[in-house]
Formats: structure tokens, sequence, C-alpha cells
């Protein structure tokens, strides 16, 4: 059975940070809200817990709408999987705004494992300078903690990313996001720009043409147990508690494209696996 890989979806839609562009930053939580996705979140990773081994699962990412890991019930439950010997890796993406020494008190105090920890972490120049962004970076190599970072290929942020590149050591890769909502392709001297910062931001602007055959060993999976194939594709009918058998067998994704790092990133490309390791999803380059 190939090692499979699940993206998870709560049903948090709120963060700490207030970009512009982003609707989760308009909404804040209230405690009934946030008490519902601590109770989601628990009942994924217990059902994790429990199908880990047989189902060979052995990723996890968190993709939240929002800022997860600022509340501690996600340090918890990300403790408690790494400390499973199924799971080589688990982790989340994050805006790196919570605090490393509290937070990782919490993973360890649930039994976590720290070399199995995975952050992708999003610079947000709206809301974070790069001195700290990079401060951050640094206080997690220091501490051991294996992570990306990156953030979206705006074109009027191109100075800051720039230099944001060259305050991270070359150990750290820093991705580019293709910029949704562009509205024109980006010009020669922008791709040039963007590709000195990121040797695969090439990968973000071509077309990727959907192919579910290359996705059966991993799934998406949301707060109510609604599985997809992928963050981008269709629900599939399956649910995650309700229908734990099959889940992985064929299932359309009706998309034309594979439109973004999350899709086209997780396939089983093999130049994914050539730059990414075996849990190409986490976006850690290979040393
Ligand atoms: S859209 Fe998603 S499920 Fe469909 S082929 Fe692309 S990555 Fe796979």
């Amino acid at each position: 059975m190939d090692r499979r890989t699940i993206l998870y979806r709560g049903s948090l839609k709120s963060c700490n940070y207030h970009c512009g562009y982003c609707p989760f930053s308009k909404h804040r939580c209230s405690e009934r809200e946030l008490e519902k996705d601590r109770t989601h979140w628990f009942r994924f990773c217990e059902s994790l817990n429990e199908r880990a081994e047989a189902l060979n699962i052995r990723a996890l990412m968190v993709v939240p709408y929002g800022e997860a890991l600022i509340h501690p019930w996600y340090w918890e439950g990300l403790g408690a999987l790494t400390k499973l010997d199924a799971i080589d890796a688990a982790g989340s993406q994050t805006n790196l705004s919570f605090s490393i020494v509290r937070s990782l008190e919490i993973f360890e105090h649930a039994g976590g494992v720290r070399e199995k920890l995975r952050l992708w972490a999003t610079f947000h120049p709206e809301m974070t300078s790069c001195g700290e962004f990079a401060e951050k970076c640094a206080a997690l190599r220091r501490e051991g903690i294996l992570f990306c970072a990156g953030a979206v290929g705006v074109p009027e942020n191109l100075e800051v990313l720039q230099r944001l590149r060259e305050m991270l050591p070359r150990e750290v890769y820093l991705w580019i996001n293709a910029m949704d909502g562009l509205g024109r392709s980006y010009t020669e001297d922008e791709f040039q720009r963007f590709s000195s910062i990121d040797p695969y931001f090439y990968r973000e602007i071509r077309p990727v043409p959907a192919d579910e055959s290359l996705c059966r060993s991993r799934l998406f999976v949301e707060a109510d147990g609604t599985v997809r194939r992928c963050n981008i594709s269709a629900a599939s009918g399956k649910n995650w508690y309700e229908h734990p058998q099959g889940l992985f067998e064929e299932m359309p994704c009706r998309r034309k494209r594979c439109s973004c790092y999350l899709a086209y990133g997780g396939r089983e490309d093999a130049v994914n696996h050539a730059l990414f390791g075996p849990d190409p999803v986490f976006r850690i380059r290979m040393k």
C-alpha cells in the first residue's frame, strides 16, 4: 500500500492577522465557534489515531482557513499524533505568530516528537516585517523544527521579498505562490525576479492538467468529514466518519487543472518527491 497523506481543514474561519485581501481576517470566531473547531479537531485526531496504521497514513497537514496554531488544541493534537509510530510527519500552515516556547511546551506535553513536526510558514508583509519573520525562522531552526517559508507573488512586494530572501539562510526554501486575481500575466522582469527568489516559481504559472490517477494516496478531509481528493477538487460524496471503507479508491475530482501547490505538489509525480522528499505536501526542500 502506498504511503498516504491527509490534508485537514477544520471549521475555523478566523485569523489574528488582518491582511486586506483575506476574507478570514474580517471574521472573529465566537467562543462557541472556537469550541466547535476544537471538538472537530480532537474527533479527527482520534479517528486518525485509530486508522493511520491500517490505512498507511503517514503524514497530516492542517490547512486552515485563518490561523490555527494560535490555538493550543492544534498543538496538543499534533503532539499526540506525532507520537504515533504510524505517523512520520504532521504539521500546519501558519503565519508564525504563535509563541514558539509556549506552543512547543504544549506539543511536547502531549508526547509530541519534534523531529516529525512540519510547518509551512507564510510571510504577510502587511502584518509583519522581514526582520521579525526572519527572526522567527531562525528561532525555529534553533529548536530543530523543519519548515518552509514563502509568500504570495504580489509584484508590488518584489523588493521586500527579495530582502527577505537575503535575510534567510540558503537552507530555508522560500517559495513564491502565483497571485490569484492578478488579472494579467507576470511580466518577464517580474518572472525573472520571482524566479531568483524561488527557483521553482515556473511551476506556479505553467498549466498542470488534472489527472486524478496521480492522487490516489491523498485525501482532503473537512471538519464534518466531507472528503475530497484535494483542496480544490469536488466533494466526493464520501464521508470520513460515515463511510470509512474505500475512502482512497477512485473518485472524480472534476477539475481541469491542478492550479495551486497544495493540488499539484501533492500528486504522485516523481518530480515532487525528487524536490521535496517523501511528503512533498509540506514543501520542505530536500537538502
Ligand atoms: S485537481 Fe486535485 S485531485 Fe484533481 S488531479 Fe489535480 S491535484 Fe489531483
